[in-house]
């Protein structure tokens, strides 16, 4: 007997700026999209007459409307408010899955709470930029239940290259933690030796094009190599989110007795960056601080 096949899942998406908007139209393509909301509503309007689905202005009005609800929002209690104003309108049975980077303790919070409503919830952060997500390979780590992942996957599929479940709820945080020391490292050595090469005159072009052959080559050199010689900083991960992602680090790793050099050193130019009011700028534009070392103004 062959199986029936599984009703498509009902999803809506809160958060479209750089990373939800793409995903979003994914859901959408995929025809699994029914509403998205944003706080600030002039987009979610347009999106929705765009991709023709609902854009509720109440929260509790976007739960309604689905059996899986994506969030993909700034920080921890940005997270917190958006989770607290659906709470209302989750039924039984309905996942939240949530995308933001966000600390470990927030997702186990979330998770406790939503359980309490019979609502099952993932922590479901993601790497691959903004091209990653415009171009659906996103890689996702997931932590929660594997029975409640296999439900969501058909969704998951749609924006995703990769979706690997680490553990339990928290597993998919504590992963985007270790994956974010290694993107604050390498922003670190690619900004300070791309300043290093124009302190030394060396040519643009060949520079990048021989660096990127080779054994010191990143996605972050191939996809911010050239924009941040050019000195293009407008779109892509805001620092800002980088700030915040390097400052969960710090407190996974106190708690764990340690320091990470690396990240207290990204952590300490990016504070500096902010300060100077570039917390929009993409983070390549840590190639302003490393050109200081030089005794180039940025
Ligand atoms: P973004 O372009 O700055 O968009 C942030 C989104 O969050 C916007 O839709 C914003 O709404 C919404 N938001 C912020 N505070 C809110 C609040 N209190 N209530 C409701 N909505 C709120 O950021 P992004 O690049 O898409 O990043 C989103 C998340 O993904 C962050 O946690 C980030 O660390 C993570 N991430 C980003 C990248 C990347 O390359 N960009 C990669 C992996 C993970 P408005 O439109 O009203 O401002």
């Amino acid at each position: 007997m062959t199986e029936s096949p599984r009703p498509t899942l009902r999803c809506s998406f809160v958060g479209l700026g750089a990373m939800g908007e793409p995903m979003a139209r994914h859901l959408a393509a995929r025809g699994m999209l029914t509403a998205v909301w944003n706080r600030t509503s002039a987009k979610a309007q347009a999106l929705a007459a765009e991709l023709d689905v609902a854009a509720p202005e109440a929260l509790s009005d976007v739960a309604l409307l689905s059996d899986l609800v994506f969030v993909c929002v700034s920080a921890d209690a940005d997270v917190r408010a958006v989770i607290a104003a659906l709470r209302p309108g989750l039924r039984r049975g309905s996942i939240v899955v949530d995308t933001s980077t966000v600390s470990r303790q927030t997702a186990i919070d979330l998770a406790a709470d939503l359980a309490q409503i019979g609502v099952d919830f993932l922590d479901a952060p993601l790497t691959g930029g903004v091209e990653g997500a415009r171009n659906g390979r996103l890689s996702v780590m997931v932590g929660g239940d594997e029975a409640v992942l296999d439900r969501a996957k058909a969704a998951f599929d749609a924006f995703s290259l990769r979706v690997t479940r680490m553990g339990p709820v928290g597993a998919g945080q504590a992963t985007k933690a270790v994956n974010q020391v290694m993107i604050g490292g390498i922003a670190e050595g690619v900004c300070e030796a791309l300043a290093f090469g124009e302190a030394l005159g060396l040519p643009r072009e060949p520079l990048l094009a021989v660096l990127t052959a080779g054994a010191a080559n990143s996605w972050f050199l191939e996809k911010r190599g050239l924009s941040m010689l050019e000195g293009r900083f407008d779109s892509g991960f805001k620092l800002a989110l980088l700030h915040k992602d390097l400052g969960i680090v710090q407190s996974m790793a106190a708690a764990l007795g340690a320091r990470l050099k690396s990240v207290d050193a990204a952590h300490a130019d990016y504070t500096t960056l902010l300060a100077e009011g570039r917390g929009d700028d993409e983070i390549s534009s840590l190639i302003r601080i490393k050109r200081r070392l030089f005794d180039v103004q940025g």
